[in-house]
């Protein structure tokens, strides 16, 4: 089959073009709402993980700092107290006051040494201890970090393989129609779907409203919609109309409402198997 020129296309084929489009990316947009947040909740927490570990490992370095400096205090006080043995024993050999006062002062002041030495392990004990707390915190935090991600990661991934068939697809499909549809009418029509809530560019006729933002369309707006003659937009939301029977939306003739061919009924099945989770308010109900 030739590709045809979206120039040539009637404006009802133009119509249903975008429909289809349209009803393309609805279901790419449904698929993205049911991964919702957690691709960013993923990346957060994956964040989080890897700035408490810089954390963790900073700490261990700083452990290992006080350590080293402890084990060259016991080195600073093993050689004072070799020294003051030393002192000790020339002290039985002294033969006058002055000796007896240089080798006591050496004494005096080696001790002091050891007591300053002491004290210095003391405190960089104390800052271990602190610091071991600090590390086990953030150890803590992440295991815990790390099972909030295993149970996100799970989730989505779960999300991912079913749809990720479908969604690929989907996509190829908006490719070969977005190619069918002339520029300036695709530029509107992403324009209008992008300003709009819903994510809806164009939408049909429902109960003589427009099926966007649900306001009266005057009979004689609604006949040209029904002619397929020209691209007709909605006065008050800008949103392009289609014929229900165009779009191939079956119509109840009964209450006047349309339903669709595909939709709502699967999305009420996912909700309610997400809300498993949620054991305490599905039993409320
Ligand atoms: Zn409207």
């Amino acid at each position: 089959m030739a590709k045809k020129d979206p120039s040539e296309l009637s404006v009802e084929e133009r119509l249903k073009t975008l429909y289809q489009l349209q009803t393309a990316l609805s279901s790419i947009d449904e698929k993205r709402m049911l991964r919702g947040e957690l691709p960013l909740e993923v990346q957060d927490l994956e964040d989080e993980i890897e700035g408490l570990t810089t954390r963790v490992e900073k700490i261990t370095g700083e452990i290992a700092d006080y350590q080293r400096a402890i084990a060259q205090k016991k080195g600073e006080i093993a050689d004072a107290q070799a020294s003051v043995e030393r002192y000790k024993a020339q002290l039985d050999e002294v033969k006058n006051n002055r000796e007896y006062d240089t080798l006591s002062k050496e004494i005096e002041f080696q001790t002091l040494e050891i007591e300053l030495c002491n004290k210095k392990i003391r405190e960089a004990n104390n800052k271990i201890a602190d610091k071991e707390q600090e590390k086990a915190n953030s150890e803590a935090l992440i295991a815990e970090r790390q099972g909030d991600l295993e149970v996100k990661k799970n989730e989505l991934e779960e999300i991912m393989e079913e749809t990720r068939v479908e969604e690929e697809k989907l996509k190829e499909q908006v490719k070969t129609l977005e190619a069918k549809i002339e520029g300036r009418l695709l530029t509107s029509f992403k324009r209008i779907r992008k300003n709009a809530r819903n994510g809806l560019g164009i939408v049909y006729v429902q109960r003589d409203a427009c099926g966007g933002c649900f306001n009266k369309i005057p009979p004689q707006r609604q006949l040209d919609i029904k002619m397929h003659k020209k691209i007709i937009v909605c006065e008050y939301c800008g949103r392009i109309m289609i014929d229900p029977e165009l779009a191939g939306v079956k119509i109840d003739k009964a209450t006047g409402a349309t339903e669709e061919k595909k939709g709502r009924a699967k999305r009420t099945i996912r909700k309610s198997s997400n809300s498993k989770k949620t054991t305490d308010a599905s039993d409320m109900e």
